[in-house]
């Protein structure tokens, strides 16, 4: 028996990759700059929406690091962030020496709670300080609770970052996640429903915050014929040859949301008669996910034998089948625990009891016969 690993999420190449990279070397644009940046920037750009500006990067974190440069954040300021989520949504706060704050998830979204949220801001401001900015997550592709949380950033005027690095292609009442926010940030890291191998991209409806994001990825070059520097710049930019597999990827995005919601479906109906597990789906009919991952909850209360979260990732593994528990949340890792956090233990059950199934766009019908096998032999 030889069956290779199923994966979590694996890069799924479109087939015209190549041509555009091939177009790369063709002009000798083998640089931080060239057309193939430019072509992905206004493929994203249409795609998105009519008035949105997208800058290209290396990555998402990146893209999260000067979106809050752009929302003026500095040292000693207080930035809200999601628990629930990777750690890449909170580091760059540290990076500029704000102080983190961390918020609950809410269990119909598995994202920002806006009752928490709003204690958060109040408490925040009653201890003398206005927060500079909320970060909010489109946890696994699903829309957070958009308007609501729009509603509390306008009542108290705190600028809002959208980290939509798992929510490309997801949507809210038509509109695309990711233009929602202030600013906002994609993803195109190897496990993402596209890939530039590694990269990311800024996004806002701001011509000028465009420009400046730009301005900041190159190293802050001031107009002149020589080197000059009045800001403190980085080296952001995405490279030509990413921005190449990029521009092949976009053909094939509305083909990859199609199979991962495909598998998102397969895992309903295999679970349908599964006592004690539960798979995340939006209940709001103005959402829209792109099911980057599905995942499950256990309730070992429930279950065949009170089996748990850990024996089906184990079972899974042991099978040569990645999976992984849902985000740990920022509040309950060494990093991050003793910033303030606020909420009770949504995040923290989430965490106990969630398990991330392969998702990818790439898997086949002998894949998911093996996982349904597993899952089936375990739970039924
Ligand atoms: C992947 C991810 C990031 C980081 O993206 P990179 O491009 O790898 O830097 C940030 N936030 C979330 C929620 C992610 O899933």
């Amino acid at each position: 028996m030889n069956k290779s690993k199923i994966w979590l999420s694996s890069p799924h190449m479109g087939g015209t990759e190549l041509e555009y990279i091939q177009d790369a070397f063709d002009t000798n644009w083998i640089a931080p700059i060239g057309a193939n940046i430019t072509e992905f920037e206004h493929d994203l750009e249409k795609y998105l929406s009519q008035n949105i500006y997208v800058t290209a990067l290396n990555s998402a974190t990146s893209a999260i690091h000067l979106g809050l440069i752009l929302l003026n954040v500095k040292k000693d300021d207080v930035v809200i962030c999601q628990s629930l989520t990777f750690t890449a949504s909170a580091n760059p706060i540290l990076y500029l020496g704000a102080t983190p704050i961390f918020i609950d998830s809410e269990p119909e979204t598995w994202n920002l709670c806006p009752i928490a949220l709003e204690e958060a801001i109040l408490d925040t401001i009653s201890k003398g300080k206005i927060p500079k900015a909320i970060i909010t997550v489109h946890l696994y592709g699903v829309p957070y609770k958009i308007d609501e949380i729009r509603t509390i950033a306008d009542k108290y005027k705190i600028p809002i970052l959208e980290d939509s690095a798992e929510a490309l292609g997801s949507s809210y009442k038509g509109q695309k996640c990711g233009t929602f926010g202030d600013v906002g940030v994609f993803s195109f890291n190897g496990n993402k429903i596209i890939t530039t191998s590694g990269g990311g991209a800024i996004v806002t409806s701001n011509y000028q915050l465009k420009k400046k994001a730009q301005f900041l990825a190159s190293q802050s070059k001031d107009e002149a014929p020589h080197y000059q520097h009045s800001e403190l710049g980085y080296n952001y930019q995405m490279s030509n040859i990413c921005a190449g597999i990029g521009r092949g990827q976009m053909k094939v995005l509305n083909q990859h949301i199609a199979l991962r919601r495909a598998m998102h479906d397969f895992y309903v109906s295999l679970f349908e008669n599964i006592p004690g597990i539960a798979v995340f789906s939006t209940t709001n009919p103005d959402s829209f996910s792109n099911y980057w991952l599905t995942s499950i909850l256990v309730n070992p209360d429930e279950t065949k034998n009170g089996i748990d979260r850990e024996t089906i990732r184990l079972a899974l593994l042991d099978s040569d089948i990645e999976c992984r528990p849902l985000w740990k949340p920022m509040h309950l890792q060494p990093l991050y625990e003793n910033y303030p956090f606020y909420g009770n233990k949504v995040a923290e059950t989430l965490f106990e009891r969630g398990l991330s199934l392969p998702s990818g766009s790439n898997l086949t019908d002998s894949d998911r016969d093996r996982i349904q096998t597993i899952l089936l032999k375990l739970l039924s």
